[in-house]
């Protein structure tokens, strides 16, 4: 199974469902239809809509993020797993680097994954490494920690999912190397065998991702899909990344 997943960031009004019935309409006409998902985060504020709306359909709703506690608390603006998943959100992206930026940490991540986890979400766990740490060869021990700290063998390992996102790359039109995406796709599969014992969760590549390097990405069959950014706002760029990737496949 591959994954499209679209991370609106802080973007979208009500109105912005008319992106996704696009992308919902050319997926159920797709050929390749069975062959991947589509899961679109949009900001807080439009899930639940947009989840009713779209129940039964091809799209998933998902969540940016979740607060690090379980149900209710008294923190102010904290948006729970269980709140999450009571609007109708199926998964949530934990760990992004724009939280990871704000003060997120291995242990708060920790509790979003457990509580995420607990709540029914699946969980997109997202990791990367920045470009000191890229030009210093730290890549794979950052990686690592990433991973080794928040992700435990207990943790259902067939609800979660691995997004590599190198942050140089998010936002920037920078995007690796074939060659290292390969190698560091093979490291975060081999060290998520080691986690749990098990096959490795499904491994997403994001950052700068668009329609025309998509067809880079389509060769490295290690990659089981996409976190897209800047183009999931698009339904044009966001289709034509999923059919460019079945066309150079
Ligand atoms: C992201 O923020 O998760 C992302 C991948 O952004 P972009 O595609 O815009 O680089």
């Amino acid at each position: 199974m591959r994954y499209f997943i679209g991370n609106w960031k802080m973007f979208g009004v009500p109105k912005a469902i008319n992106i996704l019935n696009k992308i919902n309409s050319f997926q159920s006409k797709d050929k390749n239809r069975n062959k991947y998902r589509v899961i679109i985060t949009p900001p807080y504020t439009l899930i639940e809509t947009f989840a009713k709306y779209f129940t039964n359909k091809k799209i998933i709703i998902g969540s940016q993020n979740c607060y690090q506690k379980e149900q209710f608390s008294s923190n102010t603006g904290a948006v729970s797993p269980y709140m999450i998943r009571s609007v109708g959100a199926k998964c949530t992206l934990i760990g992004h680097s724009d939280n990871r930026a704000e003060g997120d940490t291995d242990l708060m991540l920790k509790d979003k994954v457990k509580f995420a986890l607990k709540n029914n979400l699946k969980v997109i766990y997202c990791i990367g490494e920045n470009k000191v740490q890229k030009n210093n060869n730290k890549t794979f021990s950052v990686l690592k920690k990433q991973l080794t700290k928040v992700l435990e063998k207990k943790f259902d390992q067939k609800k979660i999912i691995v997004a590599y996102e190198p942050i140089w790359s998010i936002g920037t039109g920078k995007i690796p190397n074939e060659k290292d995406l390969l190698k560091t796709t093979i490291y975060i599969k081999k060290t998520l065998k080691n986690i749990f014992k098990s096959n490795s969760p499904a491994v997403l590549y994001g950052g700068s991702v668009d329609e025309s390097n998509v067809e880079i990405f389509s060769k490295i069959k290690e990659i089981d899909g996409f976190l897209i950014g800047g183009a999931s706002k698009s339904s044009k760029k966001f289709i034509d990344i999923i059919k460019n990737y079945y066309s150079y496949r």
